[in-house]
């Protein structure tokens, strides 16, 4: 018999382009009034009716952001759908302002690793304890086993898990940020980042997210009450992190007429939506690098999602184009396979700014050394939205009635 906890974490499993499509159809006809209504409420682990969990499978492409607005305008329209709509939009914003500011991810493995390093005494104890789901407030506790058990939590309970740990335990956001990163099946270096960033008020410089008790109380229907418990009216955090945007890299396309190598990435699985027309491909390869998302590794149940996430866009590719479709080890293992397949290219869909990124460029400068020519693939949505995330969300939001037309 299955644990508790084995039944809920299967509602996210398999990690496949078939489950994304079946949980998309099945959360289509709550994307409008439904969700409107509803999604700032954590009914608990065991109902996730109000919400769409797509997530974890935005997070790796098995489904793309395009196709979920797409079949939310199709079935409803902007303005049923328009909250649902902006929210899929919220985590463009933040991957295309991330995109934008490359040195706030930088900064932040380098602040991860110095405060692993500075923790000690009261403090460890406390920052152990939280992880562990034993501190004296039972809805972090209740969050913490969820976020371990589950690789999930609900919007709502991120941000106040987010603010309880940094203005009432007074714990550095940044180690909080990287036990979200090592659990979360939707893990992804911009969303986490930079919402561990917007609650501790450093995102949008002088607000930040103060969790209140009676807001847990209503919106998780009483389940929770840590009256008295926490922080009233912190302060918010400060640095200089955020600096000027600097100008987005132009992407040029892959080399038609090439010999190439489609590497997939856990970061972008979506191989039949990428436009390779035209492109000829003598092999398709996958690649995963969860564990380089801390100093701590990753999950067992967040490597499970990437790495089947990843062997089942290799399985569709296998079926769907005329080529082989391989795991690579690592990413520097694709050298034998360029010379078995006398490759001249390599090619893989753009991989924005986080681990896979970091990864995948050091390969690419071995590649481009063995002979290779190198290139990756914007897709034109990102390319569309990212320009717009200079500043707050409300450019973008403002943008929709405009970037929904290009769809
Ligand atoms: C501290 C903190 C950390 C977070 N870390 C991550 C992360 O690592 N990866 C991640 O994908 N999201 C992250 N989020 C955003 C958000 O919590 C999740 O995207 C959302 O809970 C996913 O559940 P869902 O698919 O049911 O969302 P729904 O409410 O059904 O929304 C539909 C889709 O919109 C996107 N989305 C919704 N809300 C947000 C949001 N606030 N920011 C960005 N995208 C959003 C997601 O792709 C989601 O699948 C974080 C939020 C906070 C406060």
């Amino acid at each position: 018999m299955l644990e508790k906890h084995d039944v809920r974490t299967a509602s996210f499993l398999p990690a496949s382009r078939a489950n994304a499509l079946s949980r998309l159809d099945a959360f289509t006809p709550q994307m409008a009034e439904t969700y409107t209504e509803e999604r700032n409420s954590d009914y608990g682990p065991d109902d996730r009716s109000n919400i769409s969990c797509l997530s974890p499978f935005h997070a790796h492409r098995l489904l793309t952001e395009q196709e979920t607005i797409a079949r939310a305008l199709g079935e409803h329209g902007l303005e049923r759908a328009e909250k649902f709509i902006q929210e899929v939009y919220w985590r463009t914003y933040f991957k295309g302002w991330l995109e934008l500011r490359p040195s706030v991810w930088t900064r932040y493995r380098t602040a991860v690793k110095q405060a692993i390093e500075g923790l000690s005494g009261e403090r460890k104890k406390t920052f152990e304890r939280a992880m562990a789901g034993e501190t004296d407030i039972e809805c972090m506790n209740a969050w913490a086993h969820e976020l371990v058990e589950t690789g999930y939590l609900h919007n709502h309970s991120r941000m106040w898990f987010a603010s309880i740990w940094t203005f009432t335990l007074k714990l550095p956001w940044v180690l909080g940020a990287d036990f979200f990163y090592r659990h979360l099946l939707d893990g992804d270096a911009a969303s986490n980042t930079l919402s561990w960033r917007w609650v501790a008020g450093l995102h949008t410089a002088g607000k930040n997210y103060a969790a209140t008790a009676s807001n847990i109380r209503r919106f998780t229907e009483g389940r929770f009450d840590p009256e008295g418990q926490l922080a009233v009216d912190p302060a918010p955090l400060e640095d200089d992190w955020n600096g000027k945007p600097e100008p987005l890299v132009a992407v040029p396309a892959p080399a038609r007429g090439k010999k190439s190598i489609l590497v997939l990435h856990e970061d972008d699985c979506g191989w039949d939506s990428l436009g390779l027309e035209g492109i000829d491909l003598v092999a398709v390869a996958g690649m995963t690098v969860t564990d380089d998302r801390s100093p701590y590794g990753a999950s067992e149940l967040a490597k499970r999602f990437a790495i089947e996430a990843v062997e089942d866009a290799l399985n569709t590719a296998d079926d769907g184009l005329p080529v082989d479709a391989v795991k690579l080890a690592s990413p520097s293992s694709l050298d034998d396979l360029a010379e078995e397949t006398g490759a001249e290219q390599v090619i893989y869909p753009y991989a924005p700014v986080g681990p896979v990124r970091d990864r995948l460029d050091a390969a690419a400068a071995g590649w481009r050394q063995a002979g290779l020519e190198v290139s990756q693939i914007l897709r034109p949505y990102d390319n569309a939205v990212w320009p717009h995330c200079t500043k707050g969300f409300f450019h973008v939001k403002n943008k929709i009635p405009e970037l929904i037309k290009d769809l």
